[in-house]
């Protein structure tokens, strides 16, 4: 079975959620081979091979974490050539799909990024992405080249699948015009405790309705409640209500959880665009003719300083 090299996206080898659900969907198409950049192969290798991957090729070097991503691009590039991969896999954050663009260039590969969903074709994978602010589903393949495609975070549900996960070392060289860029600091964002925003399962997002940032602990109550990330319109974070960093839309972050609430937030097209590929959205809006009703599953009229709260004391009862 042809192989299929999926990058693995990890803190200190413990191994992110949307790495999971590349395995499930690299399955599809053949046999999972991970690549590990950085420390703690092995701690990492064991939820891989338990998510099906079949080997863990593992390269750690301070350039890696020194350097902005060139030498990780260099390392999977090592990777494609000693594997000679039916596909290349990788997550759609910032960093995923800056090396898979840079990858595509270098092994003269088609690319397709933000797929949403991916499966086996005969004449190679099909991605299905979401476009124009989701208003049209497209499925594509690639035609030159070995598939380089990006996934976004929770377009499939992590499946055990118990395989080897063998570790092993992946010799990188490192290329002088790939240390153009050196990282001179880095801040850790103060933890709220919340999953992140593009990883969650459950996101709920406040919009000019909430009409302050004094009143934004109603929608982080209901976040709470369900273990979701926070979001916010832009309407919310232009006013410096919740930081941009929270922002889902087409100049924000683009999310796709299993459950997005959307409360005082109108459903403006750019909005849409950040969270229309979320599997069920539920809107609280006081209008009943907000646009954001015509692409709900569930939609309640009403005040959210009603209904949100109200909300919140039912799922915590549970
Ligand atoms: P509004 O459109 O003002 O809607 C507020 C809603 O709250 C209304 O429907 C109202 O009925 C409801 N409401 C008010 N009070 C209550 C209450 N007490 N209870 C219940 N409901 C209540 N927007 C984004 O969100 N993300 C983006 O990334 C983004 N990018 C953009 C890029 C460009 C180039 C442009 C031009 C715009 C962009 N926008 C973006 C802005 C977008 O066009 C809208 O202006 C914005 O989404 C509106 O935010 P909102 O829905 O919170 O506010």
């Amino acid at each position: 079975m042809a192989e299929v090299l999926v990058y693995v996206d990890h803190v200190d080898g413990a191994v992110r959620k949307p790495t999971l659900e590349l395995l499930t969907l690299a399955r599809r198409i053949g046999e999972p081979v991970a690549v590990h950049l950085g420390a703690n192969a092995d701690a990492a290798a064991k939820v891989l091979g338990e998510h099906g991957a079949v080997k863990v090729l593992a390269a750690d070097a301070p350039e890696f974490t020194e350097y902005l991503v060139a030498p990780k691009v260099d390392a999977l590039q090592a990777a494609y050539d000693a594997v000679s991969p039916a596909a290349v896999l990788l997550p759609s954050s910032a960093e995923g799909k800056e090396i898979a663009a840079r990858l595509a260039v270098r092994i003269g590969s088609g690319i397709i990024t933000d797929a949403v969903d991916l499966e086996a074709g005969d004449e190679g994978p099909v991605a299905t992405q979401s476009v124009f602010a989701a208003s049209f589903t497209t499925k594509s393949r690639i035609t030159k080249g070995t598939p380089v495609i990006t996934v976004k975070p929770n377009s499939a549900a992590p499946e055990d699948a118990p395989a080897a996960g063998t570790v092993e070392q992946l010799a990188v060289t490192v290329a002088d015009s790939s240390k153009g860029t050196k990282i001179v600091s880095r801040t850790p964002r103060e933890s709220t405790g919340r999953p992140e925003l593009t990883e969650a399962a459950i996101v709920v997002s406040g919009g000019r309705g909430v009409n302050g940032a004094e009143n934004f602990p109603v929608i982080e109550a209901l976040a709470d409640s369900l273990g979701a990330a926070v979001g916010a319109s832009r309407a919310a974070v232009d006013a410096g209500w919740y930081p941009h960093t929270n922002q889902v839309g087409q100049t924000g972050k683009s999310v796709s959880p299993q459950l997005y609430i959307a409360a005082g937030i109108s459903g403006a097209i750019q909005h849409r665009a950040g969270m229309q590929t979320s599997k069920t959205i539920v809107a609280i809006n006081k209008d009943a003719e907000a646009p954001i009703f015509d692409l709900v599953d569930y939609g309640v009229v009403g005040d959210l300083f009603d209904v949100v709260p109200a909300l919140t004391e039912e799922v915590k009862s549970r």
